[in-house]
This record gives C-alpha cells, sequence and structure tokens, in this order.
C-alpha cells in the first residue's frame, strides 16, 4: 500500500465532573476540558494505520482557542500536523454547520485524503453525527462503530460492531471510519514526540480563511431550532445492585439497604 495522508479530527469536550450548561442551554466550556475519549481511540487507530503502511496523520478540530491544548497532546502522542478552525462566529453551530465547516477546511488544507478518522461519538454532543456528515460533504465511503482495521493492498479490511456480533467489510480508499472504545488502548505522550512538537506550530485558520460567510455557520448556519432545554432533577436514590455472594447474603444486604432508606426518609 502506498503512504497514506490520514486526518483525524479531534473535539475537545469538558470533563465529565465539569460539565454544565449554562442558563441559555448551551454548553460551558470554560471549565477544565480534555480530548473527547472517542477522539483518542480514532487518534490511536490513525496512528497505527501510519505506522503499519506510512505516510501522516494531520489532526483537525473546531472549537474554542483552548482547543489547541487537545492538539497539543495529539502531536506529543505521534501526530505529524495540527489545524484548528476557530472563530467567534462559529458560535451555536450545530452539527450539521460543524460538518460543514469542517469538511470545508479539510477541502482547503488536506486534500486528498485517503482514510478520515472520528470518533464514534462524543461525551458531551453525544450525536455522532459528524463524522459521517463530514465523509458525505467529501464524498467518501463510511464505516461507523469500527474496532478492528487491517491494511490491505489498496483497500482495508474492517470490522464494526453491530447487535449481536460484528461484521467485516473490505473498503476502498478515501474512507471514513468512526471508531469504537472497544478498538484499543490509546498511547500516552512519549519523550521522542514530546521533543518534536517544541518544533510544531498548530495551523490556526478562520472562516474567513475558509471562504465560507457568516450566514454559513454559527447560529445562522444551524437549520436546528433548540425550542426548550431542561436540566433534568433526579430525585430518587441511586439505584444500588446487589451482585455478589449467595443469594441469601444479597437479600440481608437488600434489606439492610431498604431499613437504612427508610430510617433517612423519616
Ligand atoms: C442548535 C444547536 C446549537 C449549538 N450551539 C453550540 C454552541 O454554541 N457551542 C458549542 O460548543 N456547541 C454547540 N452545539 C453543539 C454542537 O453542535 C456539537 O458540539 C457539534 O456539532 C459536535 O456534535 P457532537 O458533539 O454531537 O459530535 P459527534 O457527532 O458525536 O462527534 C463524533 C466525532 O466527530 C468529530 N467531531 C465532532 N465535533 C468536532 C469538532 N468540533 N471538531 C473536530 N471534530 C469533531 C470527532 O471525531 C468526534 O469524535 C449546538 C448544537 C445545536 C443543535
Amino acid at each position: 500500500m502506498k503512504d497514506l495522508n490520514i486526518v483525524c479530527l479531534i473535539k475537545q469536550v469538558p470533563v465529565p465532573k465539569a460539565m454544565k450548561t449554562k442558563e441559555d442551554g448551551m454548553m460551558d466550556r470554560s471549565g477544565k476540558s480534555m480530548m473527547n475519549p472517542y477522539c483518542q481511540n480514532a487518534l490511536e487507530e490513525a496512528l497505527k494505520l501510519r505506522d503499519q503502511v506510512g505516510g501522516k496523520v494531520t489532526v483537525v478540530s473546531m472549537g474554542p482557542p483552548n482547543a489547541q491544548q487537545s492538539l497539543m497532546e495529539a502531536l506529543r502522542r505521534g501526530a505529524d500536523e495540527a489545524i484548528l478552525l476557530s472563530d467567534r462566529l462559529l458560535a451555536g453551530s450545530d452539527t450539521w454547520a460543524t460538518a460543514y465547516a469542517l469538511s470545508t477546511t479539510l477541502k482547503k488544507y488536506c486534500m486528498p485524503i485517503d482514510v478520515l478518522f472520528a470518533g464514534l461519538q462524543t461525551i458531551d454532543g453525544d450525536t455522532a453525527h459528524v463524522g459521517p456528515q463530514v465523509a458525505e460533504h467529501l464524498n467518501m465511503y463510511q464505516v461507523c462503530y469500527v474496532d478492528k482495521i487491517i491494511p490491505k493492498e489498496n483497500t482495508l479490511l474492517v470490522r464494526r460492531l453491530i447487535e449481536g456480533g460484528y461484521a467485516t467489510y473490505e473498503v476502498p480508499l478515501p474512507v471514513m471510519l468512526s471508531i469504537t472504545k472497544e478498538a484499543n488502548v490509546p498511547r500516552g505522550p512519549s519523550l521522542k514526540y514530546s521533543l518534536e512538537t517544541l518544533k510544531k506550530e498548530i495551523k490556526i485558520v478562520s472562516v474567513k480563511d475558509i471562504g465560507l460567510t457568516r450566514e454559513e455557520v454559527g447560529l445562522a448556519g444551524s437549520p436546528t431550532i433548540v425550542s426548550r432545554v431542561l436540566n433534568v432533577v433526579i430525585d430518587r436514590p441511586p439505584v444500588k445492585i446487589f451482585e455478589e455472594g449467595t443469594m441469601e447474603k444479597r437479600v440481608k444486604q437488600l434489606l439492610v439497604a431498604v431499613n437504612q432508606h427508610e430510617e433517612e426518609a423519616q
């Protein structure tokens, strides 16, 4: 197989404990954040494929300036280049506008792409839309829920999780693969790549740079209308499952827990 031009989409997300919404219902992104866990699995597959076949991995993100943190982390893990699309005009983008802006960025700076990696989903938006939407804009084949990739002569053999089992496909390039958590254990940063990262710069681009207008991005470019956002408050105690020990022991544990709960309620 020839050297591959690999791109991996990376989203920076709030750490789960710091995840909260603002009064207007939008995600509050001012707290501590991290590389989305599924993007870490996607990056790991991208790096493994590059190391096996040859080529380069470019990581691309759309987000506020602090998303550079996740891109730097990706470079320290072994990505070759990084691009951040960052602009106030992008605020309020739904998945349609996000995928449109990302695919326009890829068309301008990354073509021709052989393999595009995305996480299966994010832990803040959770839609699993963006990878497939970007693939559609770029007219690529796509396989989602992928947990295994084997390069062949000019194709990839990929395994995807399906209900109750697996399905294996042989796919031609270019292809978008969205990666599950089951695929791998992501590597951490290495000393070699951390030193190389000191000499690298993240390319930061704006909406104007990619040739889009304010009407095509952000709230203006988002067909989704969020009419109301509710914070769900759960007022019952958490579910507790007793699954260890004999049935007798588990029933006793259950009775103790019920008594304790009743005492607390009085
Ligand atoms: C009406 C509306 C308004 C919104 N307003 C805002 C807002 O003001 N601010 C805000 O931050 N969010 C906003 N969002 C959420 C925003 O649309 C999503 O965060 C974004 O589209 C990504 O969707 P997701 O998180 O579900 O990603 P998924 O589709 O679940 O992500 C799958 C994979 O796609 C890739 N990917 C996803 N997003 C990105 C990205 N940004 N950069 C690079 N790769 C990516 C990653 O590889 C990821 O693992 C809004 C959503 C709606 C519906």
